[in-house]
């Protein structure tokens, strides 16, 4: 039977009637683009350049570097290329640093023996996602403290087996190591580059080039949180040499990283939705955002022991509806009240500040559909004036 024959004899699927066959019960989400979450809903756009896509076949060679050079036109830098996410990309970005083009060296990964195998790190950029830099077999030397490092420090820890220098920009990521213009010029001084992880700095769309002018040879970024792609794309952006060697270290060559292969819809549906991104009036849709928290914080703004406030700063890439339990607050712990969303009807998943010993969680309006605000605000007030009270 054709295939078209075949779909149009299927009573017509849905999104809950996938779940319900599988007993699986939907949530709201308004946490943002958290991955155990599922993410973001990938665009319109997205998903019909992706359905378009599986009807034909290329060369993925030639499609992986016509689709770099899409991103690096709407991103307005120098060269770019796709990755398995903003994850897949910083181990792309560690084997590049060490085997660069070198076949012998890509095909050896992760066996490091005869390259330079370290990765410098400040202790503030520790994250939990750095783990993928050592993928493909490379090293930490850690420096500095997690509060603070200085140049000094950086330069005296680089020698013969240093392959590059990781930098992360990151909500809540300490703000007093050295600065990344900085870092790029020692770097480039001592012949390495400069690998940075952004994944979840846009917006804003100026961030598409800020971590490039300032210095950085490779920068990942994700395509599967605000930029609504694919929740497995990613695309790294930066000087034509490193994205080279990048592509060359990428699946779907052999190689260490032939487990993060991106398929043509996937790259179809990433370059779709950064279409869509790039072109999105970023003041419209920060005033979207804000007049949709600004709700959320009216509803709860009166309840004792809590402040509630919209944010939209480094730390919060859109406006966010901030609530702080002060030491006022009788209830139970911030994670309790997050735990108590996800349990009810409808389940909410709302966003907390893992960073121990803060007391703060928030609404993320990313993946809000028609009507869910004063759902999501309706609940959160009712869960917390029962907190409140003590129960
Ligand atoms: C989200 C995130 C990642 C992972 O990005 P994916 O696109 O989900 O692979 C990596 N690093 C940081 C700092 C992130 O915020």
């Amino acid at each position: 039977m054709p295939d078209e024959t075949h779909a149009k004899n299927q009573s017509r699927l849905t999104g809950q009637s996938i779940i319900d066959s599988l007993g699986v019960t939907s949530l709201i989400n308004a946490g943002g683009p958290n991955t155990k979450h599922s993410g973001t809903r990938p665009r319109p756009e997205s998903i019909e350049a992706m359905e378009a896509m599986s009807e034909v076949f290329v060369d993925m060679d030639e499609m992986l570097l016509a689709a770099g050079e899409r991103i690096a036109e709407l991103t307005g830098n120098q060269a770019a290329t796709v990755t398995s996410g903003a994850s897949g990309g910083l181990v792309v970005q560690a084997a590049a640093a060490m085997a660069k083009g070198d076949p012998e060296r890509i095909a050896q990964l992760p066996i490091t023996d005869g390259m330079p195998n370290e990765l410098i790190i400040q202790r503030g950029h520790r994250f939990v996602y750095d783990h993928l830099y050592l993928a493909p077999g490379s090293r930490f030397v850690e420096v500095g403290r997690p509060t603070d490092c200085t140049l000094k420090e950086i330069e005296a820890t680089i020698g013969p087996r240093t392959a590059g220098i990781v930098h992360l920009e990151s909500p809540f990521k300490e703000h007093v190591a050295v600065s990344l213009p900085d870092l790029a010029n020692l770097a480039h001084e001592h012949g390495l580059p400069v690998v940075a992880d952004c994944a979840s700095m846009l917006p804003p769309r100026a961030n598409l080039t800020k971590f490039t002018d300032q210095g950085a040879d490779l920068v990942s970024f994700s395509g599967g949180k605000a930029v609504r792609g694919p929740q497995s794309t990613g695309f790294l952006v930066g000087k034509p040499e490193w994205i080279e060697y990048a592509r060359l270290n990428n699946a779907p060559n052999p190689g260490v990283t032939r487990a993060q292969k991106v398929s043509k819809e996937e790259i179809a549906g990433l370059l779709a939705a950064l279409e869509v991104f790039v072109d999105t009036d970023e003041q419209q849709e920060t005033d979207s955002y804000r007049s949709q928290m600004n709700f959320v914080v009216d509803q709860i703004a009166e309840i004792p022991g809590i402040q509630a406030e919209v944010r939209h700063n480094y730390d919060h890439y859109i406006p966010h509806a901030v609530v702080t339990f002060t030491e006022n607050w009788r209830g139970p712990s911030y994670s309790e009240i997050a735990d108590r969303m996800k349990a009810g009807s409808p389940r909410i998943y709302a966003a907390v500040d893992y960073r121990e010993p803060s007391q703060v969680m928030w609404i993320d309006p990313l993946n809000l559909q028609d009507g869910e605000v004063e759902i999501v605000a309706e609940q959160f007030r009712k869960i917390l004036i029962e907190a409140a009270s003590g129960k």
